[in-house]
């Protein structure tokens, strides 16, 4: 058999950027995405070669963002589930968006969005296609966000696995990650948490919902920036499975994502109560509205996540003087984030001026990733003969990779940038 060789062009080391090459012979690109930081975006190492198609997990940015780019001079078969598609077309017209007020020079624009769509071939879970010559792709649920999925490549008599972002265990909206994926020779994972173990998903959601309640009862208000995609729909299932006693808004991003996600019944697990509870909550439109639902005690959801934008600012002014309320963030905080530094100095910068926040600041682990023993776990059902570790910090890999060695006594190789590695 040819060598089979598997490229890191991005998300090495890293978390962000994601995008590799499997090389068999026939060249299938598994994500493109991009690295957001405050001060600049990252992308990938090029493609230097012809493909012969391109894999995208899910929609997030850091796997799909850079997507149209390769649009910009060639064509390609791309393969994703319908949902991830419809996802990122919100997010990647989203970025041509902040692009222009930023005035970022970003090399695509609508033309490629189109053409990325024009020769995206839908892909539903479980329903295997040839996607070369000589090549099968099968995606399963990897329970991460709606339309994530992992991906199974078979070739020759080998296969191989991506796990993309993933989540084993169950949440409000995902069953969790479909782990009977058959047999595989090589798994590359991702490791964003292979150094640490979530508390139980029940314990986060009562706490958090307490802390709401408290908050509601002492007068004020609970302002919960969530990112759009996942988390806000999530935030708002949570609200009302433990009935929450209070006036729900919904603001931002997270209002167009549920519109797409609310359109994809199979890729839920309980389509009619996340349904129902978004229909129950008050959908915020302009800035009237903004100002209504800071009139009496409520919860507001709202984009964005870190607090890098979005209308979270708009409430931020009102709600950070006032001690009986309470900022409670949902989502990793990326370091130099406004979310970050809220979080570890209770400061923040509105309209130029820095303030120390008189409301409670709270972060609660909702993580969409699985932890070190759900991703042991999983590796323990699949018993491949080879790892790869992608998607991670450079501290947090080698940690894991340990873990894998010793108590699985699978061989472990922490993929690096621009590295070309035979399987
Ligand atoms: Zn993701
Ligand atoms: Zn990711």
């Amino acid at each position: 058999m040819s060598s089979i060789q598997l490229t890191g062009l991005g998300g090495c080391q890293e978390v962000g950027r994601s995008s590799f090459l499997l090389d068999f012979g026939e060249k299938v690109l598994f994500d493109n995405g991009v690295k957001l930081t405050p001060k600049e975006t990252e992308y990938p190492l090029p493609v230097e070669t012809n493909l012969d198609g391109i894999v995208i997990s899910h929609a997030h940015l850091d796997h799909s963002g850079n997507l149209p780019h390769l649009f910009v001079e060639s064509d390609f078969m791309c393969y994703m589930t319908p949902p991830t598609l419809d996802i990122a077309k919100i997010l990647w017209y989203d970025t041509l968006k902040i692009s222009g007020y930023e005035g970022i020079d970003l090399d695509w624009s609508e033309t490629e969005i189109k053409k990325t769509e024009k020769f995206t071939f839908p892909v539903h879970y479980r329903k295997p296609v040839d996607i070369t010559k000589n090549s099968t792709l099968e995606f399963f649920d990897a329970g991460h966000i709606i339309g994530s999925a992992m991906s199974k490549v078979s070739f020759q008599d080998k296969s191989f696995l991506y796990t993309g972002d993933f989540k084993k265990d169950e949440t409000r909206l995902f069953k969790g990650a479909d782990l009977d994926v058959g047999n595989v020779d090589y798994v590359m994972m991702e490791s964003t948490y292979g150094d640490r173990n979530h508390s139980s998903r029940k314990d986060i959601e009562k706490l958090f919902v307490e802390e709401v309640q408290n908050t509601i009862d002492k007068g004020g208000w609970a302002l919960v920036p969530a990112f759009a995609v996942g988390r806000s729909q999530e935030v708002i299932d949570i609200l009302k499975e433990y009935r929450v006693n209070a006036p729900i808004y919904l603001d931002g991003m997270g209002q167009k994502a549920a519109r797409v996600m609310l359109s994809y019944h199979k890729y839920l697990k309980n389509h009619k109560f996340l349904k129902k509870a978004l229909e129950d909550v008050i959908w915020i439109r302009g800035n009237q509205m903004r100002k209504k639902a800071l009139k009496q005690p409520s919860v507001i959801v709202t984009t964005a996540g870190m607090l890098q934008g979005g209308p979270v600012h708009h409430y931020l002014k009102t709600v950070h003087s006032d001690p009986n309320s309470s900022i409670l963030l949902t989502g990793y905080q990326v370091e130099t984030t406004p979310g970050r530094k809220l979080m570890e100095t209770k400061r923040i910068d509105i309209d130029g001026s820095e303030y120390t926040v008189k409301a409670k600041v709270e972060k609660f682990d909702f993580s969409a990733h699985a932890s070190q023993q759900e991703m042991l776990d999983s590796l323990k059902k699949w018993s491949p003969s080879k790892v790869f570790l992608v998607h991670g910090d450079k501290d947090v890999m080698p940690v894991f990779k340990g873990r894998i060695e010793e108590d699985l006594g699978i061989s472990t190789h922490i993929l690096k940038q621009g590295e070309k590695t035979k399987l």
